[in-house]
């Protein structure tokens, strides 16, 4: 009698120690599952997003082969000027409310508007503002662009976008979210049936009016496939390779 309960004890930690196995192994398949489950056209949305390359790769990577993007965890404080007009400032708003979700809540935004006209830069800050002169501001060209600051290679500490009056509504999306942001680069319009299924199409003959000014569905799986990973920004190519996110060449 007086092993009854030790053998109990020792038979339920058996089937404790046989239950977390078996929920190591399932997670593993899950995870493997989780991986195969991303199709070799959407390993080629990642690609282009995340690095620019591959099929549907269209450049303008604001980091050089490394994934950009603030440290997961983050909250970025989002100041939009008052030089940007009411509908510009309705997209980011409506754009930014998609970060979340997009990120598996690994990112968090936080919108301010201010009537500073040139608002500074600041660790986990992202400025939208619309100038006449982007140049002023580190663009090479008056279309406007998304600057940026580095705390390591790939790990964003803050960005700017400075665009023209001119620029469209989409476009201050385009920037400020998904290159400021998100550190995205640009997609094929082409490869993945128009303009209007990313918020970062480019390519020959596409303009800043025709993206769609919001995350798509497309943005938004090959974001959550990227965030679902055991990846952090600053990761490589190899990195994604190895995690089979993007496919070997
Ligand atoms: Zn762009």
């Amino acid at each position: 009698m007086r092993y009854r309960p030790h053998a109990t004890y020792s038979i339920l930690r058996t089937i404790m120690a046989l239950f977390i196995a078996c929920g190591i192994v399932a997670f593993g398949i899950t995870a493997i599952l989780a991986q195969s489950a991303i199709s070799d056209y959407n390993r080629d949305v990642i690609e282009a997003l995340i690095f620019g390359s591959g099929p549907l790769g269209a450049e303008a990577c604001p980091a050089h082969e490394r994934w950009a993007g603030f440290p997961r965890g983050s909250t970025i404080n989002v100041i939009v000027s008052t030089t940007v007009s009411n509908d510009k400032r309705h997209q980011i708003r409506s754009t930014l409310r998609q970060i979340s979700h997009a990120t598996h809540g690994a990112i968090t935004v936080s919108l301010h508007i201010t009537q500073e006209p040139e608002p500074p830069t600041g660790d986990f800050r992202v400025i939208s503002m619309t100038h006449p002169i982007p140049t002023r501001f580190g663009c090479t060209s008056n279309v406007g662009c998304t600057h940026h600051e580095w705390q390591t290679p790939g790990v964003l500490k803050s960005s700017r976008a400075v665009q023209p009056e001119g620029q469209t509504r989409q476009a201050y999306a385009h920037d400020v979210i998904g290159h400021g942001i998100l550190g995205m680069c640009h997609i094929q319009a082409k490869g993945i049936g128009g303009p209007h299924n990313s918020l970062m199409s480019g390519g020959l003959g596409v303009y800043s009016g025709q993206n769609s000014g919001r995350l798509t569905a497309l943005d938004i799986a090959a974001l959550q496939a990227v965030y679902a990973s055991s990846l952090s920004p600053g990761a490589t190519l190899n990195d994604f390779i190895e995690a089979g996110l993007i496919s070997n060449p």
